[in-house]
């Protein structure tokens, strides 16, 4: 049982007496009992041997947490209500007033917008790096920085860093590194074994996407591979009173033994119509870290893809970019988008439906990165639906373009 993947199916589970089923019970509570007040006294909230309050912990939030903590190849883990909460949960608990926190350029963008309100408003400060410059990251780590983000690939412009570089630099300079892993998912690459003796210290997940699969479930993870930094997360997340419902929790039970099936399955197709775009005249660059020429592909290959890497399976997630010619008009590329109808407009990703989101990336990006064509950036997430349908919508809808 050496497979990641098997052991999160075949994982330790002590059922009730008398009943073993493929999937672990749902157990609700606020209030659990103490059989006395020793017994009371003597509970830790922290200790997953016992349970002291529902926000702490039921057996099906540990069961789910110790899956996920399998999954990412770490040891600990705290689920939050969204992948969001996990990113603010981390900030929160590893920054104080005076201290900076270091964020790729690239960043799902909520990420920034919390630097930018509450951080800031505490007087914590944060900058920019560029996520494909080690040398500007090394550069801009300083006494007050306490924490760096890494993302692989950055959201909707999908650069892949080189990520075992920024974290041997972080390990260097003494500052803990947070990864948002939820491209990586678990399945990529394993965030607490990038190879060359390179681990996060943190990776947060937004079991939104992959894990759940259903479009139908928000919730976060943040695992750690360290007892005293993971108390820290623990401690920070009981006292913002963070909790997640024992059903989503179960909804994400139901749907972790099938996550490599659904990733490999997004992959594939995701990759069969990203290759099919990529040739057509409209598209003036494809951003997809599987495919040579897009930002950061080798290092891509070096983490994800050759054999002998980290993880060594050639994996990608289900979801590119492209940017149109910048001879298409902003109308035009709406246009576009409302002309697609499998591909249906909404945020998110890693369910069955495929959606599409346009970004107006000069609002997103100063200066224009070089790195990047001129145009419209469209970014699409592949759901489950047959490639030949998702492919003739695309045609259909190119059109569009033309008028
Ligand atoms: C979706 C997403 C999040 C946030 O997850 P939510 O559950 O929607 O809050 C964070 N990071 C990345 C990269 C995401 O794609």
């Amino acid at each position: 049982m050496s497979d990641p993947q098997t052991r999160l199916i075949h994982h330790p589970y002590v059922p009730p007496a008398g009943f073993d089923a493929p999937q672990a019970g749902v157990h609700k509570a606020s209030t659990v009992f103490f059989a006395n007040v020793a017994a009371m006294r003597a509970r830790d909230w922290k200790n997953k041997a016992g349970y002291t309050y529902g926000l702490h912990g039921t057996p099906t939030t540990f069961t789910l947490e110790a899956r996920l903590a399998t999954l990412e190849g770490g040891q600990q883990c705290v689920l939050v209500p969204s992948g969001l909460a996990a990113i603010a949960t981390v900030s929160l608990a590893l920054l104080k007033t005076g201290d900076e926190v270091l964020i790729p350029s690239n960043v799902y963008g909520p990420s920034r917008t919390l630097a930018e309100g509450e951080l800031s408003g505490w007087g914590i400060t944060h900058q920019l790096y560029d996520p494909m410059d080690v040398a500007d990251l090394a550069e801009r780590i300083g006494a007050r920085t306490k924490l760096v983000w890494l993302e692989a690939p950055g959201s909707v412009t999908m650069e892949f860093p080189d990520l075992v570089a920024q974290v041997r630099l972080c390990r260097e300079r003494g500052v803990p590194c947070a990864l948002d892993n939820t491209w990586g998912a678990g399945l990529a690459f394993n965030p607490f074994d990038l190879g060359q003796g390179q681990a996060v210290d943190l990776s947060v997940h937004a079991l939104t996407k992959y894990p759940s699969g259903g479009g139908d479930v928000l919730m976060g993870s943040i695992v750690t591979c360290d007892e005293v930094l993971h108390l820290r997360i623990k401690g920070a997340h009981m006292r913002l009173g963070q909790g997640v419902g024992a059903n989503d929790a179960e909804a994400l039970l139901r749907s972790l033994p099938s996550i490599a099936l659904r990733y490999d399955a997004h992959d594939r197709a995701a990759r069969a119509l990203a290759g099919w775009l990529q040739q057509r005249p409209e598209v003036a660059q494809l951003l997809h870290p599987a495919f040579e020429g897009s930002p950061g592909h080798p290092h891509w290959l070096a983490l994800c893809g050759a054999a002998g890497s980290a993880a060594g399976n050639g994996r990608a997630a289900g979801i590119f970019s492209v940017i149109l010619h910048e001879r298409y008009s902003a109308a035009q590329v709406d246009a576009f988008v409302d002309a697609l109808q499998l591909f249906r407009l909404g945020y998110s990703w890693g369910g069955p439906v495929s959606l599409v989101v346009p970004y107006d990336l000069a609002a997103m990006r100063q200066p224009w990165p070089s790195h990047l064509a001129r145009g419209t950036l469209v970014r699409f997430s592949v759901g489950l639906e047959a490639v030949e349908d998702l492919q003739a919508d695309l045609a259909r809808a190119l059109r569009q373009l033309q008028g």
